[in-house]
This record gives structure tokens, C-alpha cells and sequence, in this order.
């Protein structure tokens, strides 16, 4: 009865499988789609070898059952003096009994070997010094996307050319030895940090994996060891580590990772995750799990060199405008160019004026600054730049629910008006460009709910007192003067 309900729930693709088990050795058939999976270690027969079959079900690769064996032989455990029948609850197993134990699916889905036109293609993309793009033309490109912050942009645009320059370099072996171009980037939240990593990365086309700096610890305590972010880095790459050793590590929020004042506990989340961390920054060999975010669980292990891997910190670094006020005070303060004390209070953008100096007082060891040669700033975001940023990035906001609405060729626009009420209400929340989304998502759902009730609704205008609470949308109906929406 049980197996009749079983048969009826295998899926299409478990039936393929089930059909290769009954036929292992594919007779009859052409090669197999799917592999043996090695029942202790998980590779799959084309990494692993020949499997060895126990069962029908159960598959063992050559190497395990070496260990196997050699653990049996090595004079560590003593059959000799095991007198099973004394131990209670044990009893012989019977094979048969554990295929209910075993997982359904022992065979993976067999990788098919990439076409003669396709290997081209992937060849065509592989790294090659003349394909990098010069520094203003991976500038223009990130202004189609970024709004504001050109000096950040042009000093990511630079600092990757000369990154991906001294990759192609390496090779060369005439002894000089380019630095690495690793990164610390400052910006309050939601300027744009990690858009303009992400944005970077696709332009480039390497893979890019995004960590934050909160959830690492030194290995062995709880939450992700360090090198999980190359873990991320690895699946980015689809698991090619020569893909991944090119790629770019951005870590989020690396001001939560400095080094805590006053205090006489051990620090498992600061100061001694910014030491583990200098090895990676450097360039190091390590061992990194693949599919998994730790070395404990029983999953193949990958080298990846970490040399040419680009690695962007980033962080908000609050109450660091306090240390550079302070020492600025202290400077105009001393002698004859002896200033007011409060020159720099109202200052707009201070952080641009950080030193290495500075980021060390905020509590991040000099030994890891040192290793982020790049340091720049983004600047806090104003209603102008919001108001671009809602219109005018190849993927805007807007131009994603023009797009929406014109599938039902309704038109949606927006007043001026209407652009800068949303601004405004999201400085207000301080959370950057990341509040436009949610205030704009707010008030779509109305329109996005009522407009396709009525098919002879030709245009939307979205206004200011709309936006403010004080009126509905204007409402063009097709061959007709705006009306305006009752709420
Ligand atoms: P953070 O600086 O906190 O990493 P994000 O990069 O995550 O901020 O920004 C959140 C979102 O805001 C991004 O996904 C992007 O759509 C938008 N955004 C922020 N800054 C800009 C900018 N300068 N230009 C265009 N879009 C931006």
C-alpha cells in the first residue's frame, strides 16, 4: 500500500532515477543522466571515481572505502574482544533494512559537458588584460546606474583597472610586485555602498559575494568562520575556484567590527576578527568548503587563493565625524591660525576629510587598514540626488512601474511636485535611498490594486497632494480630460 502511494508521488525526475536503478548499468539505454553519489563524503562519481557498489541503493567511492578499511586495519579497534551479543539493543543489521533509511535520491544530476560553441563563449569571457575597461569607461558605465558620488566613482573605477592590471601582471614575473588594490569605503546607510560593488561587479562580469562583518567570528565560535565569505565567493563562481580567485569580496557594516573600548573580555567579534581577517586581505591559501559555510559539515574541500581576489570593506562608521571634528578643532585651534571651536560643527560632509589616523581612533587595528590601501567616502544623499535617483538610473524605480503599468497600457507619470514630496519624506527617515522603494511601494499598491478594474483608463498622474494625503491621483480615461480619483 505504502510503495502504490510512493510510486504515485515520484515526481517525473524521480522516476527517470528510479528507472536508472532498476537498469544500473544503463543497459539498453544510452549513458545515464544521472551519477552515483558516494553515500559518506557526498561527491558525486564524476569527482569522486568509480564508485563501489554495496547495495543497489548504496554507493561508496574508492577513497572512502580505503579510509574504511584502513581505519579497520590500523589495530585501533579490536574485533577480537567484541562480544556483540552482550551489548543490549544491538543486533545484526540487515542491509535490506536500511533502504528506508537511505535517502531517496543517492545520484546527482550528471553536469553535461558544455557544447563546442559554448566552450567559445566561455573562453571569450575569461580574463584577458586588454578587455578591462579604462578607468573612465568603467565610470561612464556606473553612472548609468550610480547618481552622484563621482569622486567614489572614479576612484573604484581607477583602483579596479589597476586591480585587474596587476592580475594579468602577476604572470609576467619581472620581480616587481604590484600592491593589491583591497578597499575601505565610508558612507552613511543607504548611499549606495553595496549598489555601487554590485553594479561594479556585473559591469565587470566576475562574481561577487556579499558578507557582513557582524555575522563573522574567529573560527570555532558560533556564527560564520572568516573564510566563509570565500565560500559565498566559490558559489558565485559556480563552484570554478580559477573564477572565483578573480572575483570581489564586499563586506558590509566593518565599522561593528571595531575594536570595542574598555573592555577586559575577549573580543570574539571585533578586534580579533579584524586580525583573522589580515591573511585573507593579503593573499593566502585556504581551505574552503564548497556548498557549505563550514569546514565541520562532510563537504569537499576547495583551495582558493585569495591574492587576487578584490576585497571592498564598507561601513557607516558613525561618531567618526566626532573624531574628525575633534582632531580639526585641535588643529585650528593651536597658535596664531587659531580658529572658532565650532568652525567645523555645521560642516556638510565632513567625512571626506578622514585620515587613516582617524579610522584608527574609531578602533580598527593598523595592521588592517594597512591592508585597504583605497580609502574613500560617499557622500550623505540629498533630495536632488533622490529625486534623481527615483528617475534616472537605467533601472529607476519609476521606469520599473512605467514598465509595469504600460503592459496594461495604462501611462503613469509623475508631477515634480509629486518627485520631491517622496524625497522629502524619505530624508526624513534616514535610511537613505533604501526608503524610496518602501514610500513609492506604499501608494502603488493603491493604484497597482484599482487601475486595471477599469480598461478605459488611459493615463495616471501621480501629484503632490496625492503623495501628501490631501487628494487622489489625476485619472485620464482614454479620449477624455484628468479626472481626479476619489480615495
Ligand atoms: P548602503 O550604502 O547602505 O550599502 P545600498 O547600496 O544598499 O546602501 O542602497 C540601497 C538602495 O538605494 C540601492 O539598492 C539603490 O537602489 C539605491 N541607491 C542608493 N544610493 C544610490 C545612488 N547613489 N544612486 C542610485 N541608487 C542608489
Amino acid at each position: 500500500m505504502e510503495t502504490d502511494y510512493r510510486e504515485q508521488d515520484l515526481d517525473k525526475e524521480e522516476q527517470e532515477i528510479k528507472k536508472d536503478r532498476t537498469d544500473p548499468e544503463g543497459e539498453g539505454s544510452k549513458e545515464s543522466s544521472y551519477e552515483d553519489v558516494c553515500f559518506v563524503c557526498h561527491r558525486p562519481e564524476s569527482k569522486a571515481g568509480k564508485m563501489i557498489h554495496l547495495t543497489k541503493e548504496i554507493s561508496i567511492c574508492p577513497e572512502c572505502m580505503q579510509r574504511t578499511m584502513d581505519m579497520m586495519s590500523s589495530g585501533n579497534v579490536d574485533y577480537s574482544k567484541m562480544d556483540f551479543s552482550k551489548m543490549p539493543n544491538i543486533s545484526m543489521i540487515n542491509l535490506a533494512d536500511l533502504q528506508n533509511l537511505i535517502p531517496r535520491r543517492q545520484k546527482v544530476k550528471r553536469k553535461t559537458a558544455p557544447k563546442e560553441n559554448e566552450k567559445q563563449v566561455e573562453s571569450k569571457k575569461t580574463f584577458d588584460i586588454r578587455s578591462i575597461p579604462a578607468p573612465h569607461r568603467i565610470k561612464e558605465s556606473l553612472d548609468e546606474y550610480v547618481i552622484g558620488q563621482e569622486k567614489a566613482k572614479k576612484v573604484i573605477s581607477v583602483a579596479v583597472y589597476n586591480h585587474y592590471k596587476r592580475v594579468a601582471a602577476g604572470a609576467e614575473g619581472d620581480g616587481i610586485e604590484i600592491e593589491k588594490s583591497n578597499m575601505l569605503m565610508i558612507g552613511p546607510t543607504g548611499s549606495g555602498k553595496t549598489y555601487l560593488v554590485k553594479t561594479l561587479a556585473r559591469l565587470l562580469d566576475v562574481p561577487l559575494a556579499i558578507a557582513d562583518a557582524t555575522s563573522l567570528t574567529e573560527a570555532g565560535y558560533i556564527g560564520d568562520d572568516i573564510e566563509s565569505v570565500l565560500s559565498k565567493l566559490l558559489a558565485a563562481a559556480d563552484n570554478d575556484v580559477e573564477k572565483a580567485e578573480r572575483g570581489i569580496v564586499f563586506i558590509d557594516e566593518i565599522d561593528k567590527i571595531a575594536k570595542k573600548k574598555n573592555t577586559n573580555q575577549r573580543d570574539v567579534s571585533g578586534e580579533s576578527v579584524q586580525q583573522g581577517m589580515l591573511k585573507l586581505l593579503e593573499g593566502a591559501e585556504v581551505e574552503v568548503p564548497v556548498g557549505a559555510n563550514s569546514k565541520n559539515a562532510m563537504v569537499p574541500l576547495e583551495t582558493v587563493n585569495t591574492k587576487n581576489i578584490l576585497f571592498i570593506c564598507g561601513g557607516a562608521f558613525p561618531d567618526l565625524e566626532e573624531i574628525i571634528k575633534e582632531r580639526l578643532n585641535e588643529q585650528s585651534s593651536i597658535g596664531f591660525r587659531a580658529d572658532l571651536k565650532d568652525k567645523y560643527d555645521k560642516e556638510k560632509n565632513l567625512i571626506r576629510k578622514v585620515t587613516v589616523e582617524d579610522i584608527r581612533k574609531f578602533g580598527m587595528i593598523p595592521e588592517f587598514i594597512g591592508r585597504l590601501p583605497v580609502i574613500f567616502t560617499l557622500d550623505g544623499l540629498s533630495e536632488d540626488m533622490m529625486v534623481s535617483i527615483l528617475k534616472e538610473p537605467k533601472n529607476a524605480i519609476l521606469k520599473q512601474y512605467q514598465k509595469l503599468l504600460a503592459l496594461d497600457e495604462v501611462k503613469l507619470e509623475f508631477t515634480e511636485g509629486a518627485l520631491r514630496a517622496i524625497a522629502r519624506k524619505a530624508m526624513e527617515k534616514d535610511t537613505g535611498a533604501r526608503a524610496l522603494r518602501a514610500i513609492i511601494e506604499d501608494f502603488m499598491l493603491d493604484i497597482m490594486y484599482e487601475i486595471p478594474k477599469d480598461d478605459n483608463i488611459g493615463q495616471v498622474m501621480i501629484t503632490e497632494d496625492y503623495i501628501e494625503h490631501r487628494g487622489g491621483p489625476l485619472i485620464t480615461m482614454r479620449g477624455a480630460p484628468a479626472l481626479e480619483m476619489q480615495g
